[in-house]
């Protein structure tokens, strides 16, 4: 109980004035009645004036109890005491309310940079001296799992090299940058930059480990250095038959006019598969130039597949193949570019062309579609030997091709596929592959179809490899 001390000096005082009403009463100054009367009305006020200070006190000190108990709520009322108790109580009051309001302000302080730190793209993890995980934001969440907190830090990052630099800068206060390798479901090529923090230890620091992903930046290095690669490569055989063919008219064939003829023609089919592939790789870039530009004009498919497919049918013929037509009436015009939905179909008809059995029937088919919203599917079937699973989600990727030779023999550059992609993601569609073994593949464009501008909001492209190949 609060103020327990408080009686002893009043007590104390009470008994002096009693002993000097005493000695003035022995010493015959005043009566003994009225010394005794004096004493009596002193005792009776000192115990009044002692029961209101103590019931004050315990008043005082059960709202204390009770703020202390809930420091967050308003302070509690204290019902009337004497104004020296009120004073005390008001400046109590006063000063708990502005370590409220601190407290309320660092709080929310804490929570933007929380904010801040969680936005952040980057992970970010912050450690103790003892290498121990005390915070992490999403990013670090999403790239290293769950569970990290308060665990050494090689239970996220299991790389010598980082948790070497990390020691490092924990004993020296020295930051560091160091690039590394990680495995994870994937592969990543990270960058971590290491900067000390001041540790609660003495001689002993805390760090912060700030993450770059440059996965993707390194795979674009690679994919550029392998496309120079594979496109110098491409060029380089015809190129060398046609230089060789040279040599040999210019010297041993220089007066054979039937040697000539035969190789003149090599030396075209050789010419025109260097052109082919020239004018796959110009389109090609053409139209990775403009993919993050979606084409807005409104075309009809149905009449651009119709010109396709006559300017085909003269070579579908030659390998005894029909192509069947099979639209839907009145679709409704799409979003698109006419060259480019020209060549995407053209490519997609060609290759059932090549790789279709011979003597088989190619149906090229426009229906509605829902898959990308409401939109038109464009699917072109053939009867050939089907994909084998394996190769369905990399047969887009620039160059690649099943069987090589057959793709040369065809007159193909390995390109095709790779433009129709392009064309469907610059057209914010979706391109699905279907094959099954033995019985032929089904490529299909999903198309959006017009809507009035401002209604569009682009949804990110994906484009989807289905197989029932086994
Ligand atoms: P290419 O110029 O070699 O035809 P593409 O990019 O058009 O290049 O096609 C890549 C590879 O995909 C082809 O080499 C072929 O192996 C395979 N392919 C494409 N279309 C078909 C199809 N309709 N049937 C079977 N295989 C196909």
């Amino acid at each position: 109980m609060p103020g327990g001390w408080f009686p002893l000096p009043v007590t104390v005082m009470g008994l002096f004035a009693c002993a000097v009403f005493a000695v003035l009463a022995v010493a015959g100054e005043i009566g003994v009645l009225p010394a005794l009367a004096a004493a009596a009305l002193i005792v009776l006020v000192q115990a009044l004036a002692m029961r209101a200070l103590r019931r004050d006190l315990d008043r005082f000190g059960r709202a204390l109890e009770e703020m202390a108990a809930n420091p967050d709520r308003i302070e509690p009322a204290l019902p009337s005491t004497s104004p020296a108790i009120a004073g005390q109580w008001a400046a109590l009051q006063r000063l708990n309310r502005f370590w409220r309001q601190r407290v309320a302000r660092a709080e929310s302080e804490l929570a933007s940079s929380n904010s801040v730190l969680a936005a952040l793209p980057d992970p970010i993890i912050l450690i103790n001296e003892r290498r121990e995980v005390m915070r992490v934001n999403t990013a670090a969440r999403e790239l290293l799992g769950e569970n990290l907190l308060r665990r050494d830090l090689a239970a996220a990052l299991r790389n010598p090299a980082v948790l070497k630099a990390t020691d490092s800068v924990l004993k020296t206060g020295i930051g560091q940058q160091i690039e590394f390798d990680l495995s994870l479901q994937v592969d990543r090529h990270l960058r971590a930059g290491i900067v000390p923090l001041p540790g609660h230890v003495e001689d002993g620091y805390a760090a912060l480990l700030i993450l770059n992903d440059l996965t993707s930046l390194k795979r674009a290095e690679q994919m550029r250095a392998d496309f120079v690669a594979n496109a110098s490569h491409e060029l380089r055989t015809p190129l060398s038959t046609l230089i060789g063919f040279i040599e040999t008219l210019q010297g041993p064939a220089a007066d054979d006019s039937e040697a000539q003829k035969r190789f003149l023609a090599i030396m075209q089919q050789q010419a025109a598969r260097m052109a082919r592939l020239v004018d796959d790789l110009l389109s090609l870039s053409r139209i990775e130039l403009n993919e993050h530009l979606p084409p807005t004009g409104l075309v009809d498919a149905t009449s651009i597949l119709r010109s396709v497919v006559q300017t085909l049918e003269l070579r579908a013929e030659l390998r005894g193949m029909r192509i069947e037509l099979q639209l839907d009436d009145n679709l409704p015009p799409v979003l698109g570019d006419e060259d480019e939905l020209s060549q995407l179909f053209q490519n997609l008809i060609d290759n059932a062309i090549k790789y279709a059995k011979r003597d088989t029937a190619i149906t090229v088919a426009a229906v509605r579609s829902n898959k990308v919203r409401p939109g038109v599917a464009v699917s072109v079937r053939d009867c050939g030997e089907g994909i084998p699973r394996l190769h369905l989600p990399r047969l887009t990727e620039r160059f690649y091709r099943i069987d090589t030779a057959r793709s040369r023999e065809m007159g193909g550059t390995g390109l095709g596929l790779a433009i129709v992609k392009h064309i469907v993601n610059r057209h914010r569609g979706v391109l699905e592959i279907d094959s099954e073994l033995g019985q032929g593949s089904v490529f299909t464009a999903h198309l959006r179809i017009g809507v009035p501008r401002g209604v569009e909001n682009d949804s990110v492209t994906t484009t989807a490899h289905r197989a029932s190949a086994r």
